[in-house]
C-alpha cells in the first residue's frame, strides 16, 4: 500500500542545503516536508569534521557554533608555496565544526519552523503531470518502511552531487539532466591522524598547489586531505605523495574519509515548473576549494523567497520561479562562473611558475584568498593588474614563468570576464534563455 502526502514544498535532502531551505520557508509560513534516505543522526557522518566562515553565520542569521558542534575557530590560516619556503598569512576566520552536531542543529531549525523531515526514505521518481512536477515517489529504507507519495506544489532537489530528480526529470521541463562526470567531480580524501611529532604544521594550513591541506582535527590531532578529480583511487595516491614528500607518515592514522563534490559550472537552469535545484545537487560549491554549505545557503535564501513568492501569486510555472535563476546567476553564479574559467589555469602552472607566483606575491598572495573566500573575487585597481602584468613578464624573461603560461592566464583572464559579464546579463525571463545559453555554450566552448 501506498501512502499518499500533501504539502506545500517537497525538499529532497536534510543535508544542510535542504534544511537551510526548508526553516525559510517555514519562518514565511510554508508547510515543508523533508524526505531522507538516511536516519538523521547520520546525516553529516561521511564528512565528521568540516569548516565554515565565521562570517556568514551573522549573514545567514545562525547563532555561531558553540558545544558540541565547535571544535576550533582560527582567525587566520596559511597559504603554502610548493616548494614551502612561502607561508601567505590568510587573514580570514574559520570555525572547524562538527559536521552530525550542526546537521543536528539545522534539522532542528526546520522542524522549529514547521517542517516535517520523514528520515530512512529514499525517493525513487517525481511525478510529473501536465508538464510539471507535482510530487515524488520513495520506498523505505527500513524493513517495516511503507513506500509513500509526496505531493507538493514545488518539489526542490537538494539530494546531493547525485541529484536524484533532476537526473530523471524530461527534457521539456528545461533543466539539464546529465549526470556530473567523474572529471568534474572533487574526490576529497580526509586522513585524520593523532600523535604528532614536534615541527609539524599548527592550524589551518592549505597547499594549492596539491590542492591538499592540514588542518586541525580533534583536540592535538589533524586532518590532512586533498580533491582530485577523476577517481578516488587517483586522489588517494596524489594524497600518499604528497603526504610522503612534506611529511612522510607523521603520528598514526586514526580514521580515514572520503567524500565528492561537484566542480563544474551550475546547470544553465535551476529550475522548471514546479522544481527547483539547490545545493551540490546544482553544482554551487566554491570553485577555488570545492566547499558548498555556505554558497547553498545564498542560493536556498534566493530559492525561498522566490518559492514564497510564487506560492502566494498561486504560480509555480518556470516563469514565475524564474527569478530563483536571474537572481542567483547575476550574483554569486556569475562570480562561480568567472573563477571556473580562470582557476584551471592556475592548476596546471608548473611547480616553479607557482613558486614564482608565491615569491611575487602574485595570484595566491595572503590578500589574494582572504577576497575569495570573502566576495569570491578579487579587487585588483588598474595599477594594481598592469604592476601584476610587469611582474609576470619579469618571471618570463627572467625564467621564472613560461610565455605559454603567460598568454594563457591572459586569455583565460579575458574569457573570464566575458563569462561574468554574459551571467551578469541572465535573461530576466525564460523568453531570453535559448539566445543566452547559444552564447553560453560558445563562450564555455572558448574557455
Ligand atoms: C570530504 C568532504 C569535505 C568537505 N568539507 C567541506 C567544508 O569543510 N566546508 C564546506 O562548506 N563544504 C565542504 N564540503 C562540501 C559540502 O559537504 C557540500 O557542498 C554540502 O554538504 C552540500 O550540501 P547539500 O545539502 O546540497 O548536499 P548533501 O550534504 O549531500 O545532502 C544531501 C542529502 O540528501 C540525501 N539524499 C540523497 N539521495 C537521496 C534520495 N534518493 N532520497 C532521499 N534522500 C537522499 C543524502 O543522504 C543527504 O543527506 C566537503 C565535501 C566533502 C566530500
Amino acid at each position: 500500500m501506498t501512502h499518499e502526502l500533501h504539502t506545500d514544498v517537497v525538499v529532497i535532502g536534510a543535508g544542510t542545503s535542504g534544511c537551510y531551505l526548508a526553516w525559510r520557508l517555514g519562518q514565511a509560513g510554508l508547510r515543508t516536508i523533508i524526505l531522507e534516505k538516511q536516519r538523521l543522526d547520520q546525516v553529516g557522518q561521511d564528512i565528521d569534521i568540516f569548516h565554515m566562515d565565521e562570517v556568514r553565520f551573522d549573514e545567514f542569521g545562525l547563532a555561531h557554533p558553540s558545544g558540541d558542534e565547535l571544535t576550533g575557530h582560527h582567525a587566520t590560516g596559511l597559504a603554502w608555496s610548493p616548494d614551502r619556503q612561502v607561508q601567505n598569512e590568510v587573514r580570514y576566520a574559520f570555525y572547524v565544526m562538527n559536521k552530525p552536531a550542526f546537521c543536528r542543529r539545522m534539522h532542528r531549525l526546520a522542524r522549529e519552523a514547521g517542517a516535517k523531515i520523514l528520515e530512512q526514505v529514499r525517493v525513487t521518481e517525481p511525478i510529473i503531470e501536465n508538464g510539471f512536477v507535482v510530487g515524488v515517489r520513495a520506498e523505505p529504507v527500513a524493513p517495516d518502511g511503507e513506500p509513500i507519495q509526496v505531493r507538493g506544489q514545488i518539489v526542490v532537489d537538494a539530494s546531493g552531487i547525485d541529484g536524484v530528480i533532476r537526473t530523471q526529470l524530461p527534457v521539456e521541463l528545461g533543466v539539464e539532466t546529465d549526470p556530473i562526470r567523474p572529471e568534474d567531480t572533487l574526490y576529497v580524501c580526509l586522513e585524520f591522524r593523532d600523535d604528532l611529532p614536534a615541527g609539524t604544521p599548527t592550524g589551518l594550513n592549505f597547499y594549492p598547489f596539491h590542492k591538499a591541506f592540514w588542518n586541525p582535527s580533534y583536540g592535538t590531532g589533524a586532518i590532512l586531505g586533498i580533491g582530485q578529480p577523476g577517481s578516488y583511487d587517483h586522489a588517494w595516491q596524489k594524497h600518499g605523495e604528497w603526504r610522503e614528500e612534506y611529511f612522510g607518515d607523521p603520528g598514526r592514522v586514526i580514521q580515514t574519509r572520503q567524500g565528492r563534490t561537484p566542480y563544474r559550472r551550475s546547470p544553465y537552469s535551476l529550475v522548471g515548473n514546479g522544481f527547483m535545484a539547490l545545493g551540490d545537487t546544482a553544482f554551487q560549491t566554491k570553485p577555488f576549494s570545492g566547499e558548498g554549505v555556505t554558497s547553498s545557503f545564498t542560493a536556498g535564501q534566493i530559492a525561498a523567497e522566490v518559492a514564497v513568492e510564487a506560492l502566494q501569486r498561486g504560480d509555480v510555472s518556470r516563469a514565475a520561479l524564474w527569478p530563483y535563476n536571474v537572481r542567483y546567476f547575476r550574483g554569486q553564479g556569475a562570480k562561480f562562473a568567472s573563477m571556473f574559467v580562470q582557476l584551471p589555469a592556475a592548476a596546471e602552472l608548473s611547480r616553479r611558475e607557482v613558486d614564482y607566483l608565491f615569491y611575487h606575491d602574485l595570484i595566491f598572495s595572503g590578500e589574494d584568498f582572504r577576497q575569495m573566500n570573502l566576495y569570491y573575487e578579487t579587487k585588483m585597481s588598474l595599477g594594481q593588474t598592469i604592476s601584476m602584468g610587469l611582474k609576470l613578464l619579469a618571471g618570463v624573461l627572467t625564467g621564472g614563468f613560461s610565455f605559454a603560461s603567460f598568454q594563457r592566464l591572459l586569455a583565460v583572464s579575458s574569457a573570464a570576464a566575458k563569462i561574468k559579464a554574459l551571467y551578469q546579463r541572465f535573461p530576466e525571463d525564460p523568453a531570453g534563455f535559448d539566445a543566452w545559453v547559444v552564447e553560453a555554450e560558445r563562450l564555455w566552448g572558448q574557455a
